[in-house]
């Protein structure tokens, strides 16, 4: 397999990109080697700058869950497209994809739409602050909400339990409401209560996908809601990357929860920019132009966007993948687990629906401490060697792969062979 034509690229676009990207991790750091420049995708399969095809399980993070170039979103954003691009007022699109989504989310009234998952956060963070008046949030080690200062407190690590910032550039005072817990020990949230009476909030993934995909046990979903109801702060779910995801609608029913705000992006977008917030009435009714908290957005419910999220709901309640997607990920799981075996590879796999991804460790992950126990250099090997044999995974071991609903037999029998030359790759 040749790469000339990606490390071309990777080298101009380094004089004036940064790192030749606009989101790091499509910057291969984690995997090593030259990051992959893409030309174009259909359906499962993407291809590279130099003509490599291959089956895409990034699918851009998550969004494309009916597989690149759907025929009827494709269909519905062209015709959006020569309505006009954006007009700065309201339009009908923006009520229908509203519709579709509070429908699908038990105890949601309202939706308001942004532009990115992170926006849909730090709006929810602000919301739960002006309805509580508490100025504290509770997040998770390994929960990613996106790159607000407030979350970006290093995920796990020791800096992370004493609430220090993540990232250069964020001033620690923009941390100090941040308190970090560890997911599946609600011993660990209610430490924090019991010292600060000052919480609004408690965030989480309710099935994470950013430590790699860890579900919450009974247990702790339940002893949240039951603790943050208990002590008049909201529950916010995360479903930026779960929403629409494994079920038509959110994780939390799945899990067993209802969260008292809600955030998404991704699929709601069907690959454009959409992100949003939502809670009942009585919630919502604080943010502008109805209540005093202000939020904005001059492309926020953008018309085009608004098509591909409609055409991409509709259509993903007609094909109703979710089965499907069960069935595919137990069948990934075992692959992953009889070649590993085979070749004597330590392996955890975690799934969700349409979320999977295998751990190098023989500890069970429950947690982000257990995740970090994964030997990512072998997870780099294993990547590159699965790029070989035509498998586009996200490059980094902390990152949930994804299904289409493009996805046949054909491409699990291509994965098959992929995993099983690639987990021989390692054992070597
Ligand atoms: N929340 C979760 C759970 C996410 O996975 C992400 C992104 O991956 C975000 C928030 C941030 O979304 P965006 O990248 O659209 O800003």
């Amino acid at each position: 397999m040749n790469f000339n034509n990606s490390e071309k690229l990777y080298k101009k676009g380094c004089e004036n990109l940064v790192g030749a990207v606009n989101s790091p991790v499509r910057a291969f750091a984690s995997v090593g080697g030259n990051p992959l420049f893409i030309d174009k995708a259909k359906g499962a399969y993407i291809k590279d700058v130099d003509g490599n095809k291959y089956i895409d399980l990034v699918l851009s993070y998550g969004p494309m869950i009916l597989g690149h170039r759907n025929k009827k979103v494709e269909k519905a954003v062209t015709k959006a497209i020569k309505k006009g691009t954006s007009f700065g007022a309201s339009t009908n699109a923006e009520i229908k994809l509203a519709k579709i989504v509070c429908d699908a989310f038990p105890g949601m009234d309202k939706v308001r739409f942004v532009n990115s998952g992170t926006e849909a956060v730090l709006s929810a963070i602000r919301l739960a602050r002006a309805h509580t008046g508490k100025d504290k949030i509770v997040k998770f080690s390994g929960c990613y909400h996106g790159h607000m200062d407030a979350m970006l407190v290093a995920a796990g690590s020791g800096l992370a339990t004493l609430s220090l910032p993540g990232s250069k550039g964020v001033p620690s005072q923009a941390v100090e409401n941040t308190l970090i817990s560890e997911y599946n020990n609600l011993e660990s949230v209610k430490a924090h209560f019991e010292k600060h009476d000052d919480i609004a909030a408690v965030i989480l993934e309710p099935v994470t996908g950013n430590m790699g995909v860890v579900q919450p046990s009974d247990e702790f979903i339940k002893g949240l809601r039951a603790l943050t109801k208990e002590k008049n702060a909201l529950l916010i779910c995360d479903e930026v990357m779960t929403g629409f995801r494994s079920k038509f609608g959110g994780a939390q029913e799945l899990v067993g929860v209802e969260a008292d705000i809600t955030c998404l992006g991704k699929v709601i977008g069907g690959g454009f920019p959409v992100g949003a917030y939502g809670a009942c009435n009585e919630i919502m009714e604080n943010v502008a132009p109805l209540g005093g908290m202000y939020q904005a957005g001059t492309l926020s419910g953008n018309p085009i966007a608004m098509a591909a999220g409609i055409s991409t709901l509709t259509e993903l309640k007609n094909q109703n993948p979710y089965d499907k997607f069960n069935t595919v990920a137990e069948k990934l799981e075992n692959m992953l687990l009889s070649s590993a075996k085979k070749y004597g590879v330590d392996l955890v796999v975690n799934r969700f629906g349409s979320m999977i991804n295998p751990f190098f460790t023989n500890k069970e992950v429950k947690n982000f401490a257990d995740a970090q126990t994964s030997d990512t250099a072998k997870f780099a090997k294993f990547f590159w060697a699965m790029i070989e044999n035509g498998v586009f995974l996200p490059p980094s071991q902390f990152e949930a792969w994804f299904l289409s609903s493009t996805i046949t037999i054909k491409e699990l029998k291509k994965l098959e062979i992929a995993i099983e030359k690639s987990m021989a790759v390692i054992a070597e």
